[in-house]
């Protein structure tokens, strides 16, 4: 692919005393993900994804957006695509530069305000957006041992946006940042203090952003402001987790040291009992690494039943398959006993919140995971919850004491955001 980015087409007209767009970056170990947002009237200019970066088939997909265009459904352009070699994340970067380029918004423009980054472990450190420089650098590098799939990657994405755009304020969005607030009671683990402080063991939990984001949009629909609700936000994607938030802080999350704890997902175990792991050391003469593989890539709804998609696991269920059945069943107990724990931790809940592909979509799911819980004032309204819908959306029954909700997420929506208010703020 071309080296030079930038020059394939005019930017748009420039209004470079106010700066206004915001480029979100989400870097993976062979991907990355992005969203150029202007944060004026809060639209989204472009997104795109560069896949399988390292191989010979690397894919390149940018959808140009117009005004307003939702996140998920491309809605306003033509998405492009190519597939071809894409080296690294360097090379990848410029593509999508590239990409940006010929719809006339490069990363050149004077209008390009700040890059923010995804960083999906802060630990302790950051509890809010964070200006990056050296010295953040080399924490986020120093939180390795604890993030080893994430970490390396967001800091490749993070080095090579800082080498595209040096002048630019470059904006580090930490997945743990909102569970900061959990009590000592909530983040520790019940284990000898010394040797989880020299380890750094704790529950940091993870999905961050989207559990702010979404805690704050339920307390809109409610109409009323953050500080006055309790919600029980579950964010059920590939990926799942729970988390509490009383008044806009978070109480209780289910990730913990690592995305592995908690709730049953697409290929992880979730909670389990410890012991397991010895258990498959000495009797199953399995590895730590195998074990590792085990609990995170073939465990959950696929070692349950061979599939982790849950549109497949409902056509299955529907079809009278009993393995997906029991899939399906172990997945929802586990939700509800933490919808239950969740209740008890908050004492008072004004709602609960559902989002992220499964939450938003799988009406089956908001109503098994509440079935049987009227005594606590959770239903769902059958009609409500089986209407499709893009936006946010209360699912329980009219005058119901709490509230059920579907809340789409927007995690790019959400970085960008914070990452605008800092970067104004230095200005
Ligand atoms: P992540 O960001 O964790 O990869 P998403 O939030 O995009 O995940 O969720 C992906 C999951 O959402 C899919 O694996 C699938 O199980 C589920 N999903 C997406 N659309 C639907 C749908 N229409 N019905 C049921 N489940 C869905």
């Amino acid at each position: 692919m071309p080296d030079e980015p930038s020059s394939a087409a005019p930017s748009r007209p420039s209004h470079p005393s106010h700066p206004s767009r915001v480029l979100v970056l989400n870097s993976g170990s062979s991907s990355v993900k992005y969203q150029l947002l202007d944060m004026r009237d809060r639209s989204r200019l472009a997104s795109g994804l560069v896949e399988r970066i390292g191989e010979q088939t690397s894919l390149v997909r940018h959808t140009p957006l117009a005004s307003g265009g939702g996140p998920r459904d491309g809605a306003g352009g033509r998405t492009r695509e190519r597939t071809g070699p894409v080296a690294d994340h360097d090379a990848a970067l410029k593509a999508m530069a590239e990409e940006l380029a010929l719809d006339g918004l490069g990363l050149d423009s004077p209008e390009l305000a700040a890059i923010g980054h995804r960083v999906v472990h802060g630990g302790m450190h950051f509890t809010e957006p964070t200006v990056i420089d050296d010295a953040v650098l080399d924490t986020i590098e120093r939180l390795i041992p604890v993030a080893p799939l994430h970490n390396p990657a967001n800091l490749t994405g993070i080095r090579t946006a800082m080498a595209l755009r040096p002048d630019l304020p470059q904006i580090a969005v930490f997945d743990t940042a909102f569970h900061t607030t959990m009590p000592e009671s909530a983040a520790r683990y019940a284990i000898d203090v010394q040797t989880a402080d020299e380890h750094h063991v704790r529950r940091y939990g993870f999905h961050g952003t989207s559990h702010a984001y979404v805690s704050r949009e339920t307390a809109r629909l409610l109409g009323k402001a953050p500080e006055d609700v309790n919600v029980i936000v579950l964010h059920l994607g590939n990926g799942a987790s729970a988390s509490a938030v009383r008044g806009g802080r978070c109480v209780d999350t289910s990730m913990g040291l690592t995305p592995l704890e908690g709730l049953v997902m697409g290929t992880r175990s979730g909670d389990m009992d410890p012991a397991v792991i010895f258990h498959l050391m000495r009797v199953g003469e399995m590895s730590a690494d195998e074990i590792d593989t085990l609990l995170n890539k073939k465990s959950g709804l696929v070692g349950l039943c061979g599939d982790n998609d849950m549109r497949e696991i409902r056509r299955r269920v529907e079809a009278g398959d009993e393995q997906a059945k029991l899939a399906f069943d172990i997945y929802i107990h586990r939700l509800k006993k933490y919808i239950g724990a969740y209740y008890a931790v908050l004492g008072r809940v004004d709602a609960v919140a559902f989002t992220a592909g499964v939450g938003e979509n799988a009406a089956p799911v908001r109503e098994a995971a509440v079935a049987g819980l009227t005594e606590l004032g959770l239903a769902v309204d059958a009609e409500r919850n089986g209407a499709r819908g893009d936006g946010s959306r209360l699912i329980s029954p009219a005058g119901a004491r709490v509230a059920v909700a579907v809340v789409p997420t927007d995690e790019e929506m959400e970085i960008a955001t914070q990452t605008y208010a800092l970067a104004g703020k230095r200005n």
